[in-house]
């Protein structure tokens, strides 16, 4: 059993290995398929000789781990940041064997992560990086093997080299190996806004639930990123009321409300910070903002944002993790006993890789589906799941996280026993 205590709360393969212990006790998961799914499958470290502009020559180290093929080919974003380490590609990796299995998508978990500073690479290094990183692991991908996406620090931009760099080795134009990819080069309809719609689907629910209405609804959201300002307008579009508005430069509170759409413009079209929007509100830190009032707490930015030493001050009613990974472990007892309704992001998240599934079978089949058929099915996914981790928790006595994840490990587990163990 694994026990996070305050010396290594914030190591996320920990607070992972914690809750999915729980889960699998609570299951009664047989021993022998405990320790199956608790190890990943395969872990592959390459070094990536590159050019710089410079004329230096530079190698940077790439992960690839494969946590889990048992319900399918492995899916999972690719990382450029300069803190990626092997135990965090590890933790995210298990993380989408679970999400895949919550919304019940054909695919096991991976992640990948190379240790870079996009913020310090040129175009050209970049494309030379994820060449070949790609190259290295052309052996370990396909569209039957392992499907990555974007993280952090990659786009579709970087999709579309991993594309290219993979049709190059196999001889022929292979789209279904990547997601995320621009609709040019076979990308789908909405997964630009999949995940923040998908958070606004499971937030829409989760009031229903609680008897609430979205008109009184205060939202406050950490990280105005891909997922932060997706779920952003999507939410004001709903009629909730965004109350809070946070990115790495800092944060606005206003009580009255923040305007989405121009924020929007004055950040994505303007490229002005955003705390310095004009009359947005009062100027708080991106950390301290968690902390106002409101009814949902949308964190959407990076991972351990509440914690054991914070966790007391949240006073939203529902927490809805639109980022991989921002409670702690020890945080979850602390949230629990203060009644917060948490949508765990393995659930929360979950409507990125949903239409990056939907991509990949658009792809195969060569024929793309309308926005509003992908939104539609999105939707189904999200709502379909909700309930089902909720009525989980119900009947289990657990809490929502803690239901997700044996909803889950249940799923992996049973297709596990279907196929047995190969000798
Ligand atoms: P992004 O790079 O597009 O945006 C990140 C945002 O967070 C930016 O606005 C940045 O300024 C802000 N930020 C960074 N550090 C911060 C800090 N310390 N405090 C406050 N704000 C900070 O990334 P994204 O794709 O939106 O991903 C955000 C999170 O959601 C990550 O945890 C990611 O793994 C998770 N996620 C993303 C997707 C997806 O489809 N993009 C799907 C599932 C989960």
């Amino acid at each position: 059993m694994v026990t996070i205590t305050a010396r290594n709360e914030l190591n996320i393969y920990e607070s992972a290995e914690a809750r999915f212990e729980v889960a699998a006790q609570k299951l009664g998961l047989e021993e022998g398929l405990y320790k199956y799914m608790k190890y990943p499958n395969k872990e592959i470290t390459v070094y990536i000789p590159v050019a710089m502009d410079n004329g230096h020559l530079e190698v940077f180290i790439g992960y690839r781990v494969h946590h889990s093929i048992v319900r399918g080919p492995c899916k999972g974003g690719i990382r450029f940041a300069p803190d990626v380490t092997l135990n965090e590609v590890r933790a995210l990796a298990a993380w989408m064997t679970w999400k895949c299995a919550v919304v019940n998508i054909p695919f096991g978990g991976a992640k990948g992560g190379v240790i870079c500073d996009p913020s310090k690479l040129s175009m050209g290094e970049m494309e030379r990086i994820t060449r070949r990183y790609t190259a290295e692991l052309t052996e370990w991908i396909g569209p039957e093997r392992d499907v990555p996406a974007p993280d952090l620090g990659t786009n579709e931009q970087t999709m579309a080299w991993v594309m290219d760099t993979y049709s190059m080795h196999v001889r022929h134009t292979t789209t279904a190996v990547v997601t995320g990819k621009p609709l040019d080069l076979g990308g789908s309809h909405g997964r630009k806004e999949a995940t923040g719609r998908g958070c606004q689907f499971v937030c829409d629910k989760a009031l229903a639930k609680l008897g609430m209405k979205c008109e009184n609804t205060r939202v406050i959201i950490q990280g105005f990123g891909n997922v932060g300002s997706m779920a952003a307008i999507m939410l004001h579009r709903a009629g909730y009321k965004i109350v809070g508005v946070a990115d790495i430069y800092g944060a606005l509170y206003n009580e009255k409300g923040v305007d989405i759409p121009a924020l929007l413009d004055w950040v994505y079209g303007k490229h002005k910070p955003l705390p310095e929007f004009p009359g947005g509100g009062t100027k708080l830190s991106a950390h301290e903002v968690l902390f106002q009032p409101c009814e949902i707490l949308l964190p959407a930015a990076v991972e351990n944002q509440i914690t054991s030493q914070n966790a007391h001050r949240v006073e939203a009613r529902i927490l809805c993790e639109g980022a991989n990974g921002p409670t702690t472990a020890m945080a979850d007892e602390i949230l629990e006993k203060k009644g917060v309704f948490v949508i765990p992001d393995i659930l929360a998240n979950a409507g990125g890789v949903t239409v990056s599934y939907f991509e990949w079978v658009q792809d195969r089949q060569g024929f793309f589906w309308r926005e509003s058929e992908v939104n539609e099915r999105l939707q189904d996914v999200m709502e379909h799941s909700f309930d089902e981790v909720v009525r989980y928790a119900e009947t289990h006595g657990v809490n929502n996280r803690i239901a997700a994840y044996m909803l889950a490990i249940d799923r992996v587990a049973f297709a596990l026993k279907l196929r047995g163990i190969y000798a």
